[in-house]
C-alpha cells in the first residue's frame, strides 16, 4: 500500500514532494510560484505577439548573408517539434540538430524525419559514440543518482552548443516553457546535467580511465555566455505563445503526420525507464505528476482529469515492466541479475563525485535575477 500524500487543493502535487509547503487554503508552494512569478514570465495574447515580433527581427538580422538564422536541437519530443512548426511559420531558416544517444524510439526517428522533410528544414544528426555513451550510462546507473538522464542530456546539449559555436550560429531556439514545465522540485530534478566535472567523475570511478570521444560542455563557459550573450543568445519562443500541449499535438499531427509518444520525454527510451520504473522503485516518486499537475497549474488540464490519470498504473501490466527491464539491461550490456542488485543497492550522491554543483547553487540566484529583470536574458535558468 503506497504511502498517504497530502494532495493540493488546487493542482496535484503532494506530500511525495519532501519539500512541499501549502498556505490556509491548502493550495503548494508551485501554484503560488506559478501565481506570483512564472506567469508573469509567458508571454501569452498581444503581449507574447510584441515579444515574437522583436525576437523574429533580431534572428532575422543576425543571419542576413548567412546560410541559416538561428539552430534549433530537434528531440522529437512534443515541444521541440512544435518549436520546428513554429519557426517555420515565422519564416525563420532554422537547421536542426539531432543528436543521437542512441536511445531513440523508432517513432521518435520518424517524427524527426518528418517534421525536417514536411517543413523542409536542414537537419544535422549528431551520432554519439554508443560505445562510450554506454558506459557513460552505465556508470550513472550504478550510482544510483537521481538524475539518470545526466549523460544524455549533457550530451544533447553539449553538442547543440557546440556545434552552433563551431558554426558560428549565434541563437539557439530551445523548447522550454512555462505550460508544460512549472513544477519540478530540486529533489526529483536531481543533479545539474550540464555539469561536465560531474560527468567526468562518475565515468572516471567506475571505469577507472579519463572520459573521451563524449561530447562536453564547460560549465562555467555555457553559464557565463549565456548571461553576457557573446556567444550564443538561448530563445525561448514558446513562452511568448499561448502553448497548449494538446492544441500543439493536434497541429502537428495534421501539418506533418507526427506520433504521440503517450509521456513526458517518452521519444527517448531511457527517459522513459528512467521516470517510470528507475525513478519509482529506487527513489519513491512518479516525475509524471510534476508534468501533470503543470499542466492543471496553468490551466491546460482539469483537476479530476489529472488525479484519474494518475489514479492508473504507470504500466500496463506486468508483462511490459518486465519487458522494459530486460530492454534496458540488454542495452547496458548487464544482466538482468546485475540491474536488479544495481537497482537495490543504496544510492550514491552527489556528495561522492567531484562536480561543479556546489557552485551551480550558489550561482542559481543570480542566474535568475538576470532573467527576471527583462535583461537579454529572457530564458529561466533550472
Ligand atoms: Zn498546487
Amino acid at each position: 500500500m503506497s504511502k498517504q500524500y497530502r494532495i493540493c487543493s488546487r493542482c496535484v502535487m503532494d506530500s511525495s514532494d519532501p519539500d512541499i509547503t501549502f498556505n490556509e487554503q491548502g493550495v503548494c508552494n508551485w501554484c503560488t510560484r506559478y501565481d506570483n512569478e512564472l506567469s508573469k514570465l509567458w508571454l501569452k495574447g498581444e503581449a507574447g505577439k510584441a515579444r515574437l515580433d522583436e525576437w523574429v527581427k533580431e534572428i532575422k538580422d543576425f543571419g542576413k548573408d548567412k546560410e541559416y538564422d538561428c539552430i534549433l536541437g530537434l528531440s522529437g519530443g512534443i515541444d521541440s517539434s512544435y518549436l520546428a512548426y513554429l519557426g517555420t511559420k515565422l519564416g525563420l531558416r532554422m537547421l536542426a540538430v539531432h543528436v543521437d544517444a542512441g536511445w531513440n524510439s523508432e517513432l521518435a526517428v520518424q517524427n524527426i524525419q518528418n517534421i525536417c522533410s514536411k517543413l523542409k528544414i536542414d537537419l544535422i544528426t549528431e551520432v554519439v559514440d554508443w560505445s562510450v555513451m554506454r558506459k557513460v550510462q552505465l556508470a550513472f546507473f550504478r550510482s544510483g543518482m537521481v538524475n539518470q538522464d545526466v549523460p544524455q542530456d549533457h550530451a544533447f546539449f553539449a553538442a547543440l552548443y557546440n556545434y552552433a559555436r563551431k558554426n558560428k550560429i549565434k541563437y539557439v531556439l530551445n523548447g522550454y516553457n512555462i505550460a508544460t514545465e512549472n513544477s519540478l522540485p530540486l529533489t526529483w530534478r536531481g543533479e545539474y546535467a550540464m555539469d561536465d566535472i560531474l560527468v567526468r567523475s562518475v565515468y572516471k570511478r567506475y571505469f577507472k580511465k579519463r572520459l573521451k570521444n563524449f561530447p562536453l560542455l564547460n560549465y562555467w563557459n555555457f553559464n557565463m555566455t549565456n548571461i553576457f550573450s557573446k556567444e550564443y543568445v538561448i530563445v525561448d519562443l514558446l513562452n511568448c505563445i499561448d502553448f497548449s500541449k494538446e492544441e500543439a499535438l493536434k497541429t502537428l499531427a495534421k501539418e506533418v503526420d507526427y506520433k504521440d509518444y503517450g509521456g513526458k520525454h517518452n521519444e527517448s527510451r531511457f527517459t522513459k525507464f528512467h521516470q517510470n520504473y528507475f525513478l519509482v522503485r529506487k527513489h519513491g516518486f512518479e516525475k509524471r505528476r510534476a508534468h501533470i499537475a503543470s499542466l492543471v497549474i496553468s490551466g491546460l488540464l482539469e483537476r479530476d482529469k489529472a488525479r484519474e490519470i494518475l489514479s492508473k498504473p504507470i504500466y500496463n501490466n506486468l508483462q511490459e515492466e518486465k519487458e522494459e527491464v530486460e530492454y534496458i539491461a540488454k542495452k547496458l550490456g548487464i544482466s538482468e541479475e546485475e540491474f536488479h542488485q544495481i537497482m537495490a543497492a543504496p544510492a550514491l550522491t552527489i556528495d561522492d563525485f567531484k562536480s561543479g554543483q556546489k557552485m551551480h547553487k550558489k550561482l542559481l540566484p543570480y542566474l535568475n535575477s538576470f532573467f527576471k529583470a527583462g535583461s537579454k536574458v529572457k530564458r529561466l535558468f533550472k
